[in-house]
């Protein structure tokens, strides 16, 4: 990599960033492309120690950056978005090699963080506060939302950049500094790009820390005084002993966590188009996406039909490594989860399924499969399977299709297909999700929406959009007196 590039390696190769680039307690990582097994780089891997560094610098660089005029925070947010977009090329690049990404989905994180970036920018500048009714005379009566502190910020490795930034620009925006911690798998797409660009958009030193580590740094966030709130993006697993131990030290915490996301398409609807989306929904980004569509629910009238041409369209999606160009699909994270994709599929085959297209690995290149048949009791109907596997099982009635889709928690996003709007929106509104899409798949997203899922999708959260100041400030009422008055004693 050339070191003149905006991203500027040797400007972190070995570091991380908390008060500048410095070295880190936890020693240094090496950053694989999981095409390819290439080593990228090496960074500064981040320990408890490092953690705790940070978070008391992040609390004492608080007060001064929420003391900023909101218009001076926008200012620096819509700066990162322009560096983002500007120099989106060579950012593409990173996301593609190290997260696995096919181009097109590298460019959908520098469009989204761009996004996430200026509508944080745009919600700094909002009203913020509320004028209450006086309880008596002589009083006045307000409430103003105020910034957590010190709020802490781990994010997945799927979208690595997008994930990352929605909940740290809504953090900076609302006045509070972040401790971000990216997952060890990606944390040049989701951490030392977001460094670099807040770096050369003016952002106060201290303001932001970016500490890419594993589960021990993040439970160090979690435990840590000096933060407020946690904002995590990830497994339920990880994110229940997020809850435990945030919940432990009384800390805020929002939890965005995976979804088994049903796309339900009505007798009435356009076999093709909706093949079509089943197929977008389920394989994008190798099914790598919490809003991947986890089953395909189909009218018992046209299951076969459509079951028939997601598999022609599986079986015409490469998958390979992106950077050549030719291939629909990247490889996988790990060679861990591609043997809990393996166990999926062939725990379903045991137990009925059919097998349609794919169903077998090339290292950690898993194809576009589509298992038909599938039914309550199949993990590949109960479970977030991640991996690029349509799931197809079919329904008689629309009570049917609501009671088979509600079946599985966690309850994320929904699509439902139909060419009658109303009965669409009839059966979506009796879905337990957070997120309701009709005639469209369920990999949908962006800043404006506020994004977060029910039962054990999260803990009721949202994060973006009208969500921003609901969830990264709190309130405190003042009242105000003409002049204080005497009581009875
Ligand atoms: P994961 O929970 O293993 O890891 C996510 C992040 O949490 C990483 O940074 C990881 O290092 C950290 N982490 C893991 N255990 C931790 C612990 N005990 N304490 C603190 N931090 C910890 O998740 P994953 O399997 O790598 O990511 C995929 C999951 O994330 C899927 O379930 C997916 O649906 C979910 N996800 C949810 C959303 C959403 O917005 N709802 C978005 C993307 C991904």
């Amino acid at each position: 990599m050339n070191i003149h590039s905006f991203i500027d390696i040797g400007r972190w190769q070995g570091k991380a960033f908390f008060g500048g680039w410095r070295a880190t307690e936890g020693g240094l990582l090496d950053v694989a492309d999981p095409a390819t097994d290439a080593v990228l780089a090496s960074i500064g891997l981040a320990g408890p120690a490092d953690v705790a560094a940070a978070a008391a610098e992040a609390r004492v660089a608080q007060p001064a950056w929420a003391a900023k005029l909101p218009a001076e925070r926008a200012a620096i947010l819509n700066k990162a978005a322009d560096l983002l977009e500007r120099n989106a090329e060579e950012l593409i690049g990173w996301i593609m090699r190290e997260s696995g990404s096919i181009q097109p989905k590298a460019g959908i994180e520098i469009e989204h963080g761009a996004g996430f970036l200026r509508h944080a920018a745009a919600a700094a500048i909002e009203p913020h506060g509320l004028m209450l009714p006086s309880m008596d005379a002589g009083r006045r009566n307000f409430a103003r939302r105020v910034p957590h502190g010190v709020v802490g910020v781990i994010s997945p490795f799927n979208f690595p950049l997008v994930l990352s930034v929605r909940a740290i620009a809504a953090a900076l925006a609302t006045g509070n500094v972040v401790v971000h911690k990216p997952d060890p798998r990606t944390p040049i797409s989701g951490g030392i790009i977001i460094a670099r660009i807040f770096e050369e958009a003016g952002l106060p030193d201290g303001v932001l820390h970016v500490l890419p580590g594993g589960a021990a740094a993040g439970e160090a966030m979690c435990a840590d005084p000096n933060i407020a709130m946690i904002s995590f993006t990830g497994s339920a697993a990880g994110g229940s002993k997020v809850g435990e131990i945030a919940g432990r030290h009384l800390k805020k915490v929002q939890l965005e966590l995976g979804g088994k996301n049903a796309l339900i398409i009505l007798d009435d609807a356009d076999v093709a188009v909706a093949a079509s989306n089943a197929a977008w929904g389920a394989f994008l980004h190798q099914g790598q996406i919490c809003m991947s569509t986890g089953l395909v629910l189909a009218h018992e009238s046209i299951v076969g039909e459509i079951a028939t041409q997601l598999a022609a369209k599986a079986a015409h999606l490469p998958a390979g490594d992106p950077s050549t160009g030719k291939v629909a699909l990247g490889p996988i994270i790990s060679d861990a989860q591609v043997g809990k994709i393996q166990a999926i599929v062939d725990e379903a085959v045991e137990k009925g399924a059919q097998l349609l297209a794919g169903g077998k690995p090339n290292g950690r290149f898993y194809p576009a499969t589509v298992l038909a048949g599938v039914r309550p009791g199949m993990r590949a109907f109960e479970e977030e399977i991640f991996g690029p596997v349509a799931c197809v099982a079919s329904f008689a009635s629309d009570d049917e299709a609501v009671g088979l889709a509600n079946l599985s928690d966690p309850g994320l996003a929904a699509g439902r297909i139909s060419a009658s709007v109303g009965r669409a929106q009839a059966v979506g509104d009796r879905l337990m999700v957070g997120h309701l899409h009709i005639n469209d798949q369920t990999v949908n997203g962006g800043p404006y929406a506020p994004f977060g899922g029910r039962g054990r999708s999260g803990n009721g959260s949202r994060v973006s959009g009208p969500a921003i100041w609901e969830e990264f400030t709190q309130w405190v009422w003042v009242s105000i007196k003409d002049q204080a008055t005497p009581y009875p004693f």
